[in-house]
């Protein structure tokens, strides 16, 4: 690795040259099973090839204009976006941590439009992760992410998930929302349970707070519901989407009600590549295949088949990995009783690229549009790497 990228990655030594649906290629000649997906960024795989299209048709027609100008393709992708979920209206960034900047800014000046400018406080929760931004690495909250990078942006107070007595204790006359992921997938694949999700709507109907949900990686349909706090039931004010949304081109969106919104007028935030006629081509062209009759369907069918593969393997292999299987739809992670490194990095050599996770878990990201025989290899790959680390 050349000293002329800046060394913030712990990097595996492979470098990919092609990738073609659910497999890459490395430049040796290496073909590996991909189920990490970019983490979760490559939804329908590599390459495929509407998405190839749409971006090569729109790359040679009109890349950007910036948002001094309207953009068709933003407003078809913004309304195909509201129709397909609780939100209003939608602004556009390139990353989910500047999603999750958009959210928190939106939640201030809510408060600050009704009258309310001391309410800025969010809480967000223990093993979060909202990106790497100065007011993202606030939100998160762990001292790894925070280390060095002082003084902290203001404005974030941290409850465990489920403990309602510290959140209580936490809300006070500044708070302004609560953020949270309906499940924590860089923390460990910890589902947040629906009747938490319930109960925090409730906390935050009682206390005039909005409730932000972080989409970046459960998002676009990966746990088997467009949007993963459907599974709730619970409906939002404000959700974050990144990762799948381009497919692996980069986009960032924050989705609100038009009320959470209503201080967001002109002037007041703004990107200039934000939702550019390339990427709103990208998504619009995601979105065309995520939505078609029944794709999402296979996500859940195919999420509940890897997961019961998996429990049968887990409950065979109890000495390196725990029995319990957590996440939901495309959205797995197995916990190891060995590091979860020795699991990833044993996975790699047997041709499966997967992530790991915090809680020394492994995760599952494939491509959402995967078929049974990608979920037996995946499973015959883990069952040879249990084997030959249980020995
Ligand atoms: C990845 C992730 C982010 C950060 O997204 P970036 O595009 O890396 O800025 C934020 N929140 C969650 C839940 C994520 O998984």
């Amino acid at each position: 690795m050349t000293a002329a990228v800046m060394p913030t990655y712990g990097r595996i030594d492979i470098a990919f040259e092609r990738g073609e649906g659910a497999y890459m290629y490395d430049t040796e000649g290496g073909k590996y099973l991909d189920f990490a997906t970019g983490l979760a960024v490559l939804c329908l795989g590599h390459s495929h090839p509407h998405l190839v299209a749409e971006i090569q048709r729109q790359a040679a027609t009109l890349m950007h204009t910036s948002n001094l100008y309207n953009i068709p393709g933003q407003e078809r992708l913004a309304e195909r976006l509201v129709a397909n979920s609780f939100a209003d209206t939608v602004f556009f960034c390139n990353s989910g941590a500047e999603a999750n900047e958009c959210a928190i800014k939106l939640a201030r000046r809510y408060h600050h439009a009704n009258g309310n400018p001391e309410r800025y406080r969010v809480i967000t929760f223990d093993d979060c992760f909202h990106g790497r931004t100065l007011a993202t690495i606030a939100a998160t909250g762990n001292e790894k992410v925070l280390d060095g990078f002082g003084p902290k942006v203001e404005g974030f107070d941290h409850v465990a998930v489920g403990d309602f007595e510290a959140l209580q204790a936490a809300i006070g006359p500044q708070t302004a929302a609560i953020m949270i992921e309906p499940i924590q997938a860089e923390g460990g694949v910890m589902v947040v349970e629906d009747a938490v999700m319930q109960k925090l709507r409730q906390v935050c109907d009682d206390n005039g707070l909005l409730l932000i949900v972080d989409e970046v990686q459960t998002g676009m349909g990966r746990t088997g519901r467009l949007l993963a706090h459907e599974w709730s039931g619970v409906t939002p004010d404000v959700a974050t989407l990144g990762k799948g949304i381009g497919g692996g081109f980069p986009i960032g969106a924050c989705m609100a009600t038009a009320e959470a919104a209503k201080g967001m007028v002109a002037g007041t935030h703004g990107s200039t590549y934000g939702g550019n006629p390339l990427a709103a081509a990208a998504g619009n062209a995601v979105l065309d295949v995520i939505l078609a009759d029944g794709f999402i369907e296979n996500v859940e069918r195919m999420g509940a088949l890897l997961r019961s593969r998996l429990e049968d393997v887990c409950r065979r292999n109890d000495s390196v990995i725990h029995e319990e299987v957590r996440g939901r739809g495309l959205l797995l992670g197995i916990q190891c009783r060995v590091p979860n490194m020795d699991l990833v990095t044993a996975m790699r050599k047997h041709g499966v690229l997967v992530p790991p996770a915090g809680d020394n878990v492994m995760r599952m990201l494939p491509p959402l549009n995967i078929v049974e025989s990608h979920i037996d290899e995946a499973i015959e790959a883990l069952e040879d790497v249990c084997r030959e680390l249980g020995q």
